[in-house]
């Protein structure tokens, strides 16, 4: 896609810290990364789309097994690893093409991404609610 900034590191038509690739899928360093010790590899389809939603099942199939592929070094790297991806604004995706964060992570490393603040259900129906609204979307 035009004016897609990782189209473009894709194509190498802007550099890039490239980790992997292969026919469908692309990994490369972020370049301001979480960790600064074991870096932060960002992993795509080479296929522009914005959302996880939207991959084709083929180029799930490939990300799923990449993602296993980079984890295996990074797990070797890091003593643990997070892996995050955003859809929408919202949920901070500021790159419109769809990519993973792999961050490794390091005893003391300051990394607060798991550290969301939960809460608790009201009740049981509450948390019913919730269940059988997702359960519904999955039919459509
Ligand atoms: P997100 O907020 O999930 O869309 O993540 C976008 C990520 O892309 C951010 O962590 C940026 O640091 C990273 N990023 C943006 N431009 C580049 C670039 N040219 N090379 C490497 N990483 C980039
Ligand atoms: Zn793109």
């Amino acid at each position: 896609m035009e004016n897609c900034v990782f189209c473009k590191i894709i194509k190498k038509e802007i550099s890039s810290s490239i980790v992997y690739e292969d026919e469908k899928t692309f990994a490369f360093l972020d370049i301001s990364p979480a960790s600064l010790e074991g870096g932060h590899t960002l992993v795509m389809p080479k296929n522009h789309y914005k959302f996880v939603s939207e991959m084709s099942d083929e180029d799930s199939k490939a990300i799923a097994l990449t993602i296993k592929k980079l984890s295996k070094a990074l797990l070797k790297f890091g003593e643990g690893m997070n892996i995050i991806q955003n859809n929408n604004k919202i949920a901070g995706q500021y790159v419109p093409h769809v990519h993973f964060h792999l961050i490794p992570r390091f005893k003391g490393d300051g990394i607060t991404i798991e550290k969301w603040s939960s809460h608790k259900y009201k009740d049981n129906r509450a948390m019913e609610e919730i269940a059988n609204k997702i359960k519904s979307l999955l039919k459509d």
